[in-house]
């Protein structure tokens, strides 16, 4: 048996009948675009959550972290219901639930999971732990689903039961990414293209520089963000703000009354255009000149979206100072991690350089990885 279903075993006291694997994400460029029905450009990590699961058939969800005190949790399947909070729990809670409501014959389960993605960083632990329960639940009670479906299942799972109002990057990232590329969603129509990104291949290496900081106020600062965007498009009379290209953004301006509705608007427009800009350039073999473009994209979440913190910034600032060749935050921001683009050769100056400035900072290259998988 493999570490996992031992470690499922000393849990249950039973074998699971099967693992499976979901992976982290970063976003390489086009932050705070998805809930605008625009372009986002993640990648997915090499670090996954793991589950090892059996079904039960009495009723129950039992789930149990390697990650978390406090040993299993165990739930009523029937009691379950948007607002019925339980820890950590909550977001297996709301997939299973999730999966039930959309009318599939979903049971009980024992779970076990393991997660070498940081949690709270930024990276998606929560996506992972989502895509991996629903891939999970989904195969071994036969539920056919795209992928694309089953992100937006969890998706849906996070925006009614767990009561965030996420866009779907992170678990589409989670569920649909592969090897060796980065994953351009157009979230309007959902279209999905798998873009090459072999960095090794132009000896450069993307840094991910987890902050370890997480300040307070992110949960309610982000539904004030997305409430801010789908102001901005009603008062332009725009479906979202997806809808306005650049082209228009100097009358959109001239439109907005309020000075914090057209920073949204300008930060919405202008990272669509740079995800588009970053395509053109990895398709062209161009991956070093995405450099000041992911700049430029940093710049735009710290002075028009606001959404930086002091940590981020001086991770991006100490990283080009020392060499890097770009440097932006990604995810969510108010903390997390920031990812930073530098040569092979200057990659160990860099991480040196950021760390010597950030001491709690934890820093690891990053390769494009696969996206959801069954291990055994
Ligand atoms: P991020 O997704 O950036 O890591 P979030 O705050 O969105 O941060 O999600 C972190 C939360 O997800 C944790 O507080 C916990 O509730 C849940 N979570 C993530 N990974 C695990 C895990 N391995 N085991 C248990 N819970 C997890
Ligand atoms: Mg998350």
């Amino acid at each position: 048996m493999t570490d996992l279903g031992i470690a499922f075993k000393d849990v249950f006291g039973r074998a699971p009948e099967g693992s499976w694997a979901a992976p982290g994400r970063v976003n390489l460029i086009g932050e705070h675009t998805d809930y605008n029905d625009g372009h986002v450009l993640p990648f997915a990590l090499p670090q996954t959550t793991r589950a090892a699961v059996a079904r039960r058939d009495d009723g129950l969800l039992r789930v149990h972290s390697a990650d978390m005190d406090g040993g299993a949790v165990e739930l009523r399947i029937d009691d379950l219901a948007p607002g019925v909070a339980a820890g950590w729990a909550t977001y297996p809670a709301a997939v299973l639930w999730t999966l039930r409501e959309a009318g599939h014959p979903v049971g009980g389960a024992d779970i076990h999971y393991e997660s070498t993605v940081p949690v709270g960083g930024g990276l998606s632990s929560s996506a992972a732990l989502q895509v991996v329960t629903a891939l999970a639940l989904g195969d071994l009670h036969g539920v056919e689903m795209s992928r694309q479906d089953l992100a937006l299942l969890c998706q849906r799972s996070e925006n009614v039961y767990v009561g965030a109002p996420v866009g779907v990057m992170d678990q589409t990232a989670s569920a649909c990414c592969t090897e060796g590329h980065a994953l351009h969603l157009d979230v309007r129509g959902l279209q999905q293209r798998q873009v090459p990104l072999d960095l090794a291949g132009q000896d450069l290496t993307l840094l991910v520089a987890d902050t370890r900081v997480k300040h307070a106020h992110s949960d309610g600062a982000y539904a004030a963000l997305r409430a801010g965007c789908e102001a901005a498009a009603a008062e332009l009379g725009l479906s979202s703000l997806r809808d306005l290209p650049a082209g228009g953004l100097d009358a959109a301006l001239d439109a907005l009354a309020d000075e914090r509705l057209r920073r949204l608007t300008r930060h919405v427009v202008t990272e669509n255009a740079r995800v588009e800009e970053v395509i053109g350039l990895l398709d062209a073999g161009r991956i070093r000149d995405i450099g000041p473009v992911l700049t430029a994209g940093h710049r735009s979440l710290r002075d028009d979206f606001q959404v930086s913190c002091p940590e981020l910034d001086l991770v991006v600032d100490t990283a080009l100072a020392a060499g890097a060749l770009g440097a932006r935050m990604t995810g969510g921001g108010f903390g997390g991690s920031a990812v930073v683009l530098a040569g092979a050769a200057d990659a160990a100056a860099v991480t040196a350089a950021v760390q010597a400035a950030l001491p709690a900072v934890r820093v690891f290259p990053a390769t494009p990885s696969p996206g959801a998988y069954r291990l055994s």
